[in-house]
C-alpha cells in the first residue's frame, strides 16, 4: 500500500514550484533592474505549477486541459526556466530551441491524446530529458565558478537522465501505461522524483539569485561606478593585507599617484560627459598597463592611485613613466580627446608604511610635477631613504 497515491504527488509536485514562483517573483521585484532572468524563472516555476495542478485532475477536467495544455504547459515552463539562465549569465535566451521542442510536443500530443498514455509520456519525457539536460549544461557553463550554480547544474542533469531513463523504459516496455495515476513501480519513482527535483532545482534559483544580488552589492561597495576601478576603501583594504604581507618579507611598498591636466578645461570646452569619457578611457588604458600585482583605484574626482606591492622605486618609476606616455599618445577610441596626465611615486619600507603616509609623498611629487610642466613624473625625496 503506497504511502500516497500518485494524485497526492503530483498535487505536491504543483505546489512547490507555485511557492517558489511566489518567492522569486517577491525577490525579482526588489532586485536592481541589471540583474535579469529571475521572472524568466518566476514566471517558469508558476507556468509548471499551474499546468502540473492541471495533470492532477486528469478526468475532473476535459482531456485537453489535462493532457494538451498541461503537458505543453510544463515544456514551457521549464523553456523559460532555460531562458532565465542564460538571460541571467547575459546570453540570448534560445527561444526557437524551446519553440521547436513545444511544437514537437503539441503536435504528437494532439495526435496521441486518445490512442496512447505511452506515447505521450514518451514524447513529454524525451522533450523534458533534453530540456533539463540543455539547462544543466547551460548552467555548469556559464555559471562558473558558484557552487551554487554546480549544484543545480548537476540536479538538473540528474533530472534530465531521470526523464530520459522514464522516456527510454516506456519506450520499450510491452502493454503500454494503463493511465497517469496507476501505482506501477517506475511510474511512483519518476513523478516523486520529479517532485523532488523540481523543489530542489527552484531552490537552488532562489540560492543563485540571491548569491548575484550579494555579489552585486559587494562589488558595488569596493567599486567606483563611472570607471568600475577600486574605491579609496577598498584600495585601503587591499593595502593593510599587503603591508602585513611585505612587512614579513621585508619588503617596500610603492604608490603611485596619478592626476589628469586640466582637466577642468576637458569640461569646459568639451563638456562633462566628455570629461567621464576621458576618466573611462584613462582606466582602461591604465589597466591595460598594470603589473598582475596591482592595485588601480579611483582616488577621487580625476585622480587615481596606484599601490604597487613589493616593487621597487625604480620599478615603479618605470610603470609611472609608461603610463604617461601611453596616455599622452592619442587613445584607441576616437571620440575621446587626447589628454596627458602627470605623476607622483612613492616608496617606503612596509615595517613604516602606512597609506596615508604614502599618499602624502605620491602628492608632494605629484606638486613637484605639476609645477615642472605637467605630463611627467617625479619621485618623493624621502622615497630614496627607502
Ligand atoms: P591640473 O592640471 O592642475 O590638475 O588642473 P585640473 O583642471 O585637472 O584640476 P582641477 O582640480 O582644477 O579640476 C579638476 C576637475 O575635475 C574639476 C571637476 O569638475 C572635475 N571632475 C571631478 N570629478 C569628475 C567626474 O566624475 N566627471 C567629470 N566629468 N569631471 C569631474
Ligand atoms: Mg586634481
Ligand atoms: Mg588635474
Amino acid at each position: 500500500m503506497p504511502l500516497f497515491d500518485l494524485r497526492t504527488v503530483i498535487l505536491m509536485s504543483s505546489v512547490m514550484p507555485g511557492l517558489m514562483a511566489i518567492a522569486l517573483f517577491s525577490l525579482a521585484r526588489s532586485f536592481p533592474q541589471n540583474i535579469r532572468g529571475v521572472r524568466h524563472w518566476a514566471s517558469g516555476a508558476l507556468v509548471v505549477s499551474v499546468s502540473v495542478l492541471l495533470l492532477a485532475f486528469r478526468g475532473s477536467v476535459p482531456d485537453w486541459l489535462s493532457i494538451l495544455v498541461a503537458n505543453c504547459g510544463i515544456i514551457f515552463g521549464t523553456g523559460l526556466g532555460l531562458a532565465g539562465t542564460q538571460i541571467l549569465y547575459g546570453r540570448r535566451p534560445s527561444w526557437r530551441f524551446v519553440s521547436l521542442l513545444l511544437f514537437i510536443a503539441a503536435a504528437s500530443m494532439s495526435w496521441l491524446v486518445h490512442p496512447s498514455v505511452a506515447g505521450r509520456t514518451v514524447v513529454i519525457t524525451g522533450a523534458l530529458a533534453v530540456l533539463y539536460g540543455t539547462h544543466g549544461v547551460v548552467m555548469l557553463r556559464l555559471g562558473r565558478p558558484s557552487r551554487t550554480a554546480l549544484s543545480v547544474g548537476t540536479l538538473l542533469l540528474a533530472e534530465s537522465a531521470v526523464a530520459g531513463a522514464r522516456c527510454i523504459s516506456v519506450a520499450l516496455a510491452t502493454g503500454g501505461l494503463p493511465d497517469l495515476f496507476h501505482p506501477e513501480l517506475m511510474q511512483t519513482l519518476y513523478l516523486t522524483a520529479g517532485a523532488a527535483f523540481s523543489l530542489l532545482v527552484t531552490v537552488g534559483l532562489l540560492l543563485i539569485a540571491m548569491e548575484r544580488l550579494r555579489t552585486q552589492l559587494e562589488r558595488q561597495s569596493y567599486r567606483d561606478p563611472l570607471t568600475g576601478l577600486l574605491n579609496r576603501r577598498a584600495l585601503a583594504l587591499a593595502f593593510e593585507e599587503e603591508r602585513e604581507l611585505a612587512k614579513r618579507n621585508g619588503a617596500v611598498l610603492s604608490m603611485l599617484l596619478i592626476d589628469l591636466d586640466h582637466f577642468k578645461r576637458v569640461n569646459d570646452e568639451h563638456g562633462h560627459d566628455m570629461g567621464d569619457n576621458v576618466l573611462i578611457d584613462f582606466a582602461e588604458r591604465a589597466s591595460a598597463a598594470m603589473p598582475a600585482s596591482a592595485y588601480l583605484a579611483r582616488w577621487g574626482g580625476e585622480e587615481f592611485a596606484v599601490l604597487l606591492p613589493a616593487l621597487s622605486l625604480q620599478n615603479a618609476h618605470r610603470l609611472a613613466e609608461l603610463i604617461c606616455t601611453r596616455i599622452s599618445e592619442p587613445g584607441s577610441s576616437p571620440p575621446v580627446i587626447r589628454y596627458t596626465c602627470s605623476i607622483g611615486v612613492a616608496c617606503l619600507a612596509a615595517a613604516e608604511a602606512t597609506i596615508q603616509q604614502l599618499a602624502r609623498d605620491a602628492d608632494t611629487a605629484l606638486y613637484h610635477a605639476k609645477h615642472l610642466g605637467r605630463n611627467r613624473v617625479e619621485i618623493c625625496d624621502r622615497a630614496f631613504a627607502a
